[in-house]
């Protein structure tokens, strides 16, 4: 028999755990200053309170916690899109799927970048904000485009998932579901083989999943017990400024493009897309939160597979909305910290370069400010001006991400209804979902 066990749902477990946490770090930082800190000895040597929690076990949790979220990645992506390319009947479909795909995803880009050198205009973030900085901040050499194309090409697929290469990964699962779909019998016995296991992979997401509200506690909780607002300072303007952006791109234009492309409801989608946003802002990676974002698409917003499959891993790892934004607001900052007059072709260079940088940024933490240095070399900026935001990316970069896979998510809407492959009645059952990501061990033990 199945039954909750849980008084709330997961979301709000997850919730719980993460004010939980941010409550605890403020509190830890407020209690054991250098002054309140407990110290023991035990065997001569000498502990600290603050270090044995926050170094000891919320980092350790929390990177175990990240690390489980990764592990899912390479295995789903490949398995569940040699399953959906598979099912495709119609071969063109596929072709039209990629252009699409790459198509919405380049023109969201395109206005989120946009939207906040325009902002960035605007507010002016930088006027007043003194130059001097103690840090520096040493460039790494960005690809070229023709390398970036290059790389997407694998010439060792088992290379390519060791090393998590999601464009590689991508292509060789295409043309092996390609294969298997042409190859009659044999291919149907390996399609059986591969569906599942992408049951039992999608169950190991739930796992995880049930485990989340500690995560994101231990994840929050480190994280506040080491920053505070002191940081902000002289960074208040450019941090508000990102985070109102943000918020703007990710409710007003994707609620415009889809309630305008599709007629779908956005607010269906931020509620059944809340558990995903929970885990971006506290990973701040979409790689690590795309087994949850392939979860919420596919069993709650009845995301057809052949479609999700596709373009939620291709937009984890090339749609970067949020970080554009970072990108364009930072800089209109640095360009008017350093006394720098950009002219309307420098803007159109940094929409142009901002775009090409969010699809080489990989969905990791802090990987949007590394790429940030491309754009400000495009327009001869110093580079050394990344060094005076870095002090406040961190949270920015939870919000970044959070707006990265509600991109990614909006896209594999509309691209799903246009090709037929969206069960709406799915998507507007509020409760659809909820109980594939309740874990069932009643089930684990009656199987075992
Ligand atoms: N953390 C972001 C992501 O994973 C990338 C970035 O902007 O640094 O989506």
């Amino acid at each position: 028999m199945s039954q909750n066990t849980h008084k709330f749902s997961l979301t709000t477990r997850i919730f719980i755990g993460m004010l939980a946490g941010i409550i605890i770090g403020v509190l830890l930082q407020l209690v054991f200053d250098d002054s309140g800190d407990l110290r023991f000895t035990i065997f001569g040597s000498t502990f600290s309170t603050y270090s044995i929690l926050v170094e000891g076990i919320f980092s350790t949790l929390g990177q175990i916690f990240i690390a489980s979220l990764k592990m899912l990645v390479v295995p789903l992506v490949f398995v569940s899109l040699v399953c959906g390319v598979s099912s495709l009947t119609d071969p063109s479909k596929l072709g039209r799927l990629g252009v699409k795909s790459i198509g919405l995803y380049i023109f969201t880009t395109a206005i989120a970048i946009s939207l906040a050198i325009g902002m960035g205009l605007l507010v002016q973030p930088g006027a007043g904000v003194p130059m001097t900085s103690d840090a520096s901040f040493v460039a790494k050499e960005a690809p070229s485009l023709s390398q970036v194309f290059i790389n997407m090409f694998p010439t060792n697929p088992i290379n390519a998932m060791a090393e998590g290469k999601m464009l590689q990964i991508i292509i060789f699962a295409v043309l092996f579901g390609v294969s298997m779909a042409m190859c009659g019998d044999a291919g149907q016995r390996v399609a059986s083989f591969f569906e599942d296991l992408n049951s039992v992979i999608m169950k190991l997401v739930t796992i995880i999943m049930n485990l989340a509200p500690y995560g994101v506690f231990v994840l929050m909780a480190k994280l506040f017990s080491t920053i505070g607002p002191d940081m902000l300072g002289s960074l208040a303007k450019y941090f508000f400024l990102v985070l109102f952006v943000l918020i703007l791109h990710g409710l007003v234009t994707y609620s415009l493009l889809l309630k305008g492309l599709t007629g779908l409801s956005p607010k269906m989608m931020f509620i059944k897309m809340r558990d995903a946003i929970q885990f971006a802002f506290t990973t701040s990676s979409s790689s690590a939160t795309l087994p949850v974002t392939m979860e919420t698409a596919q069993n709650k917003l009845g995301i057809g597979k052949s479609v999700s499959s596709f373009t939620l891993p291709l937009g984890s790892t090339i749609n970067m909305d949020g970080t554009a934004i970072m990108q364009g607001v930072a800089t209109v900052f640095i360009a008017q910290v350093y006394g720098v007059d950009l002219s309307v072709s420098d803007y159109m260079m940094v929409v142009l370069t901002a775009t090409l940088a969010s699809v080489g940024t990989a969905g990791v933490p802090g990987v949007g400010l590394i790429m940030l240095a491309m754009v400000l070399q495009q327009v001869n900026l110093p580079i050394d001006g990344i060094a005076l935001i870095i002090g406040v990316d961190r949270l920015l970069d939870m919000t970044r991400t959070a707006v990265n896979i509600t991109g990614d998510c909006t896209v594999a809407c509309i691209i799903a209804k246009s090709e037929k492959e969206l069960d709406e009645t799915c998507y507007n059952d509020i409760d659809a979902g909820k109980k594939e990501e309740e874990l069932n061990l009643d089930t684990a033990s009656k199987n075992a």
